[in-house]
């Protein structure tokens, strides 16, 4: 798509390119070179010509993250999505693409055919999902893939209205993960310097906060909590970052609470005014998405995701029932791949709730008529083997506590941790909740006030809460040392199924 048109043009116009290209792509691409998808079409007896329009798209069953991981017995599993054109593999393949590849190879010589293909789907560059139980599942790009997440990545900068002369610093963990290299491939897109600073493990936060200062970086991308942290270090030693202004986050979902004290700290290292954007992405869906400028800025609520229908199609469901919900309404988010080559995916099931769903009026803020995603999106994927944990024999949404605690204006850091009393694993749970308070805070009032709300929003009430000075807190939580902080630890003994359901006092629940 021409770069000034990918912004501009009437939904509706956007609507029919979406469904020609997809119905395109799912013709001449996923159908003939899956080898996941084919056979999946196959067992459903499902060929592309029985899908003549997008809202047909749902006669495709979705694709779950437990469909595409590696298993033990099966490593090579997540292969299977690669698109590979090799016709003489794929019997059954329609006689025009056939003769495409037939006149391709007839007209290129053997090598420039090879040559043509190897551009196109040869994967050049690797993504992992973060697995905890899970073997973690690769997720491939081809040099036509790095293409359109440059094409992205400078997108989101045209939404956060960036230009050329501004210096960016990239404080994203280095790791094979989307945050780092999309904001790598956009600054290259946009031809804007940059200093991609591996985050505080690699290069270290002093460091980190030195080149922002000398280098009068005026964009910083992190994580929320490392933005946070990055922040209050660099406010604690009055140091001048009032070149900053845009603070792009990713990588997390950045609770409203956090947005408000990362705004404070700004305001105290000189950038007061500075535009903190929230973006949203997950690694199976390539690229993120970002809300514009004029809504960061913006005290008013939020203009959402401004998503690009010309790299995917979003759809958003009922989670209980898997049925499409209307625009506006509360679902899960649903993905397929548009025009990728790689790793592909259809209809995917991301296992992230968005509030409000998808919106196709133009933006209040900036005009585009971009469809945009609701801003508060919950990753019940984050923590998948305990997101909905027993502790106390209370079924919990660990991922709950983040806007709480992270949200909370008296509490500096937290974490949360999980274990057995005694480290008897059927001995009752323990939650200790560890907290740095903002200073001059009375200790007591604060722990009562964060017992109650956790029994009000959460139904848990911590067994202690234990306070403790910074250093001591970042140190546990590792924001200097791990790749990924670590804000909830389980140290509960992993018990087998079968172990559990004869276990005495394994579902014990114990009287708060
Ligand atoms: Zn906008």
């Amino acid at each position: 798509m021409s770069k000034t048109l990918w912004d501009r043009m009437p939904y509706r116009l956007y609507r029919l390119a979406q469904e020609q290209r997809f119905l395109r792509y799912l013709r001449e691409q996923v159908y003939p070179f899956s080898p996941f998808y084919r056979r999946l079409f196959k067992h459903q007896r499902l060929k592309p010509r029985h899908i003549s329009r997008l809202e047909e798209i749902d006669c495709i069953p979705f694709t779950t993250k437990a469909d595409i991981a590696p298993l033990p017995d099966n490593p090579e599993l997540p292969l299977s999505l690669l698109l590979q054109p090799d016709p003489e593999k794929f019997k059954g393949i329609s006689p025009a693409i056939r003769m495409k590849h037939a006149w391709l190879r007839a007209t290129r010589g053997r090598k420039g055919y090879t040559q043509l293909l190897q551009e196109e789907y040869l994967p050049v560059h690797t993504h992992f999902t973060i697995g905890r139980t899970a073997l973690p599942t690769p997720i491939f790009y081809t040099r036509h893939d790095l293409a359109r997440v440059r094409e992205a990545g400078r997108r989101l900068f045209e939404l956060a209205e960036l230009k050329r002369e501004d210096v960016l610093i990239n404080a994203f963990p280095f790791a094979p993960h989307l945050a780092f290299w999309m904001t790598y491939f956009a600054a290259e897109a946009a031809g804007m310097p940059a200093l991609h600073t591996g985050g505080g493990r690699i290069l270290g936060t002093e460091r980190i906060l030195d080149a922002l200062e000398k280098l009068r970086g005026n964009v910083l991308t992190a994580t929320p909590s490392y933005a946070y942290h990055l922040l209050r270090r660099a406010a604690e030693e009055g140091r001048d970052l009032s070149r900053l202004h845009t603070v792009m986050l990713g990588g997390d979902a950045l609770p409203e609470g956090l947005k408000d004290k990362i705004q404070y700290l700004l305001k105290r290292v000189g950038a007061e005014g500075a535009a903190v954007m929230a973006t949203y992405g997950f690694t199976e869906g390539r690229v993120a998405w970002s809300e514009c400028r004029p809504s960061a800025l913006s005290k008013e609520k939020s203009s959402g995701y401004h998503l690009f229908p010309d790299m995917e199609v979003v759809e958003i469901i009922d989670p209980e029932t898997g049925d499409r919900v209307d625009e506006g309404e509360s679902g899960e988010v649903v993905y397929s791949s548009l025009d990728w080559r790689g790793s592909v995916l259809l209809r995917f099931r991301t296992g992230d709730l968005v509030r409000e769903g998808i919106s196709y009026e133009p933006c209040p803020y900036c005009g585009r008529s971009l469809p945009r995603l609701g801003i508060t999106i919950t990753r019940a994927s984050e923590y998948k083997e305990f997101q909905l944990t027993k502790l106390k024999g209370t079924l919990v949404d660990l991922n709950a506590f983040y806007p709480l605690l992270s949200g909370h204006k008296d509490v500096l850091e937290w974490q949360l941790e999980i274990r057995k009393r005694n480290d008897d694993p059927y001995d009752l749970d323990e939650i200790i909740l560890y907290v740095t308070p903002v200073e001059g805070i009375m200790k007591k009032h604060l722990e009562k006030e964060l017992v109650d709300l956790l029994q009000k929003e959460v139904e848990i009430t911590p067994s202690k809460v234990v306070f403790m000075g910074l250093n001591r807190l970042l140190d546990r939580l590792g924001l200097e040392r791990a790749g990924r902080e670590r804000r909830i630890v389980d140290l509960r003994p992993q018990i087998s199924q079968k172990e559990e359901g004869s276990a005495p006092g394994g579902t014990e629940v114990e009287e708060t």
